[in-house]
C-alpha cells in the first residue's frame, strides 16, 4: 500500500486509552497509550507499558482463591502456590483466565486493535477535541517502537482535522523522525540525563539519539516541551540540571522546559507483573529543593514549570 495512503487495518498493541484529560496538551485530550519501548528506567510509572507483547498482571488483594483460572488455563500458566501467580514465560495471552476472574485479579496489559478501531474510539469525543482546541496524545511505552502503526494513527488524526501530540522518549531514527514529524502539532520529549555514561546506567541506553533527535525536532520548527524526570540520586543534581538547561536553550523551537518530580503512583504494578520495584530506598524529593531546581532552569532564560503545571 503506498505510505501516504491510509491502511486502516494495520494492527498494534494499545494498552490504554484514557479519554477527557486536559494534560499532556491544549485542551480536552484523549491519549492513546502504546506499547513497546527500548528505554527500561527504573522509575517508570507504567512497567506493563515496556515489553511490547500483552503480559498477564495478577491482582493478589483481590484475589478470592477460588481457582477457576487454573482450571481454564490450557497453557499450564497458573501456580495458586506461586505469590505473583503466573508463569510469565508459559502464558500465551489467550485471555480465558481473566474472562472467568470474577473477582477482578487478573487484568491483561495490551490489547491489539487496528487503526480503525482506535479511530473510531477516538471519534466519540470529536465535538470535544474541536470545542477545547483540543486533540489526541500519543503515548506509551514509546510510540516510536511501533513506528508503522504509529505513523498509520497520526495519518487517520491528521485526515480527521485533530491537533496531534507525542510524548516520546526521542528514541528512533532519523529518518522515521522526518516522516512523523509533518504530522505532529506539538512533541514533549524526556531529556534524562546529560551524562552519556550516567543516561546508560538509568535508562539502558546512550543519550547521543536522544539529544540528536532533539535537535532535528527543533530545527523542524514543530513546537517542543522537554521534560525531565527528576529522580533523586539519579539526575537531581544541580549540574545535570544546569547542563540540560544550557542544552535546551540552544533548541530554538522549545516553549518550555518542565521538571517532573519523581514519584511512586506506579509502584504497585510491579508486584501485578510479578517484577521487582528497584527504588524502593528513594524518597520523593522535597518541594524547596524542586524549587531550587527550578530557579536554576530559569537562569538560563528558559520557562519552567512543576508538573507540567
Ligand atoms: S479466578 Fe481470580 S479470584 Fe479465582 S483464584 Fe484465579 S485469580 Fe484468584
Ligand atoms: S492468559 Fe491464558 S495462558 Fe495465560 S495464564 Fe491466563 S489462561 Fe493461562
Amino acid at each position: 500500500m503506498p505510505s501516504n495512503i491510509l491502511d486502516s487495518q494495520a494492527k498494534g498493541v494499545i494498552f490504554d486509552i484514557q479519554r477527557f484529560s486536559v494534560h499532556d496538551g491544549p485542551g480536552i485530550r484523549t491519549i492513546v497509550f502504546l506499547k513497546g519501548c527500548p528505554l527500561k528506567c527504573d522509575w517508570c510509572s507504567n512497567p506493563e507499558s515496556q515489553q511490547s507483547q500483552q503480559e498477564l498482571m495478577f491482582i493478589g488483594h483481590n484475589c478470592i482463591g477460588c481457582g477457576k483460572c487454573l482450571s481454564v488455563c490450557p497453557a499450564g500458566a497458573i501456580d495458586m502456590e506461586n505469590p505473583s501467580r503466573i508463569i510469565q514465560e508459559k502464558c500465551t495471552h489467550c485471555g480465558k483466565c481473566v474472562e472467568v476472574c470474577y473477582a477482578g485479579a487478573l487484568n491483561m496489559a495490551g490489547e491489539e486493535k487496528t487503526v480503525e478501531m482506535v479511530l473510531s474510539e477516538l471519534k466519540k469525543d470529536a465535538i470535544y477535541y474541536r470545542n477545547s482546541g483540543g486533540g489526541i496524545t500519543f503515548s506509551g511505552g514509546e510510540p516510536f517502537f511501533q513506528q508503522e502503526f504509529f505513523e498509520q494513527l497520526l495519518m487517520g488524526c491528521k485526515s480527521n482535522g485533530w491537533h496531534t501530540t507525542i510524548e516520546t522518549t526521542g528514541f528512533t531514527t532519523e529518518k522515521v523522525l522526518n516522516k512523523i514529524l509533518p504530522l505532529v502539532d506539538l512533541v514533549f520529549m524526556d531529556i534524562k540525563h546529560m551524562d552519556d555514561r550516567k543516561h546508560e546506567l538509568c535508562t539502558g541506553i546512550s543519550n547521543k539519539t536522544v539529544l540528536k533527535n532533539a535537535q532535528i525536532i527543533a530545527k523542524s520548527g514543530v513546537p517542543m516541551i522537554i521534560r525531565i524526570p527528576v529522580i533523586p540520586e539519579v539526575n537531581d543534581d544541580l549540574m545535570n540540571i544546569q547542563a540540560t538547561a544550557d542544552f535546551v536553550r540552544s533548541l530554538a523551537s522549545v516553549k518550555e522546559l518542565q521538571l517532573m518530580p519523581y514519584h511512586r503512583l506506579g509502584q504497585n504494578k510491579y508486584d501485578y507483573l510479578g517484577r521487582e520495584y528497584a527504588l524502593n530506598e528513594i524518597k520523593p524529593a522535597s518541594k524547596t529543593s524542586i524549587d531550587q531546581l527550578k530557579e536554576a532552569v530559569e537562569a538560563y532564560g528558559l520557562k519552567c514549570s512543576i508538573g507540567g503545571s
